[in-house]
């Protein structure tokens, strides 16, 4: 088996794109085939190398891995369109040889007239052949002269036309609706559903998922196939993807682009488990799936006819399941950029050994909060602010919290953060004092931290103001222990 995903590099990479590139490499992997990446930039006017180059960089961060295409090259390339158009003239002589192509010399003044005189009497417009049936002198004659031509493939009228579809089962068409299509334009570039034919054949290609847009072009290239004597791939058209008000994800739904949601801080693992799981159910129900379990499970034969929503919601569920699954240390350092970004650490510096270790116990803290890996600068203000939820404010000023304040303030007025131990120590003196319950633990807590829920103290309260974080070189300091209590005596209006 081999596949292949192939990409026109007129844009950033869109997730519907990046989905069908997935099933198409979750088949190869499952059916130990081949994954190609082939770029058609025969649109001169629209393709951008950058686009190529942003393509190619964020597929291999998504994991998606190919055997061979434009980067690495392998024993079928050219891999890029723009590099093959010798083989396209080559193919088209061969057609027109065997005159199952002609020269077309209608201008686009022509074509328009007959559109719009077919559109006038209801019509479906298609060529009309005018050019089918030159005698061969008169083709002859007309090139010599220069005329600017295109040439045409005699596309066959069969009735009842059908292919059975990978996804959609069989499809029947009316090729006496299609007409006599362009392969090769006038200015030499070759046409997608002609250049498409010749790579898939050349490279070996043995199964074409793509978009359910290619469905009405899957005749054009059978026929050419045909044409050609050679046999046709499988073909599998997957439904588009769409946003919750059921037109085509597009911006105004959100992020789209591959790179989008990187730049979100989505974690590349949990973008493929969401992305598998739009317009496919795994069969064991559960919804959480690595690499591996989607290449044992996935199922082509299973996938949706109709179209996926794309729910930013699950997919942010998603993330925080894979998010929570990774050790502190990995995603702290899937976070620097953000960290960096958001001026918690200087660009580029190597953390030492203890700001790493106060960093990692930090993230362990929050980690549970965090939806993409850009959550993490707010989620460690913690650190850094004192931000109390206003509504806790109250409990603060009661009576009965009073005895918490003084003995805070006479315990904990130094510079150095307090050990776990130290705490402990703390909460059994303060019982002592007769300070507990509801007088202790949850006024201790909004004091601390400003939020009334969250993990133990006992886990927090060492990091709370450590030497550590402020060797870190942040713009913003840490708050010290004391100064945190200031803080939350000030807001409290004590
Ligand atoms: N370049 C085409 C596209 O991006 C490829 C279609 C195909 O897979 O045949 O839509």
């Amino acid at each position: 088996m081999r596949v292949r995903f192939a990409p026109s590099p007129t844009g950033y990479v869109h997730v519907g794109n990046v989905r069908t590139a997935l099933f198409n490499y979750l088949l190869a992997r499952q059916r130990g085939g081949l994954f190609l990446l082939r770029i058609e930039d025969t649109d001169v006017e629209r393709s951008r190398k950058s686009y190529e180059e942003g393509l190619i960089e964020d597929m291999k961060w998504l994991g998606v891995k190919w055997e061979e295409g434009p980067d690495i090259g392998g024993p079928l390339g050219p891999y890029r369109q723009s590099e093959r158009s010798e083989l396209y003239r080559e193919y088209v002589d061969l057609l027109l040889e065997k005159k199952m192509a002609y020269h077309c010399f209608c201008t686009p003044e022509t074509l328009e007239r007959e559109r719009e005189e077919a559109l006038a009497k209801g019509e479906t417009p298609r060529y009309s052949g005018r050019c089918r049936n030159l005698t061969p002198e008169e083709v002859k004659e007309r090139l010599d002269r220069g005329e600017e031509s295109a040439v045409r493939f005699k596309m066959p009228d069969d009735k009842d036309f059908h292919y059975p579809d990978l996804v959609r089962g069989d499809l029947l068409f009316d090729l006496s609706l299609f007409g006599d299509f362009v392969i090769l334009r006038s200015n030499g570039q070759p046409a997608y559903n002609y250049a498409v034919v010749i790579d898939d054949h050349l490279m070996g290609v043995t199964d074409v998922i793509r978009g359910e847009d290619h469905i009405s072009n899957t005749p054009k290239q059978i026929k050419l196939y045909e044409a050609f004597g050679w046999t046709p791939p499988r073909f599998g058209h997957l439904a588009l993807v769409l946003g919750q008000d059921g037109s085509p994800l597009s911006k105004r739904h959100g992020a789209t682009s591959l790179n989008q949601f990187r730049a979100l801080g989505y974690l590349p693992e949990a973008l493929v488990n969401y992305l598998a799981l739009l317009g496919w159910a795994p069969p064991e129900g559960e919804e959480i799936l690595s690499w591996e379990e989607l290449i044992r499970l996935f199922d082509i034969s299973k996938v949706s006819k109709s179209g996926a929503t794309f729910d930013y919601q699950k997919l942010n569920w998603i993330n925080r399941k894979h998010l929570s699954q990774l050790p502190s240390e990995q995603v702290l350092s899937l976070a620097l950029p953000f960290l960096e970004e958001a001026e918690y650490i200087e660009k580029g510096r190597k953390l030492s050994p203890d700001e790493q270790k106060w960093l990692v116990q930090a993230v362990e803290i929050v980690k549970a909060n965090l939806v993409t890996l850009a959550d993490l600068p707010k989620e460690l203000e913690l650190f850094f602010q004192y931000r109390p939820d206003e509504a806790l404010l109250p409990e603060l000023r009661e009576e009965a919290v009073s005895p918490l304040w003084n003995f805070l303030e006479e315990k904990f007025s130094g510079d150095s953060p307090i050990t776990a131990q130290e705490f402990i120590s703390f909460l059994q003196e303060a019982k002592g004092k007769g300070i507990k319950g509801k007088a202790l633990f949850h006024p201790l807590r909004v004091i601390l931290t400003g939020c009334g829920s969250g993990v133990e103290l006992d886990k927090l309260i060492n990091l709370l103001g450590a030497p550590e974080a402020f060797n870190l070189g942040l713009k913003r300091r840490p708050l010290l222990l004391k100064e945190r209590i200031q803080e939350a005596k000030g807001r409290a209006g004590r």
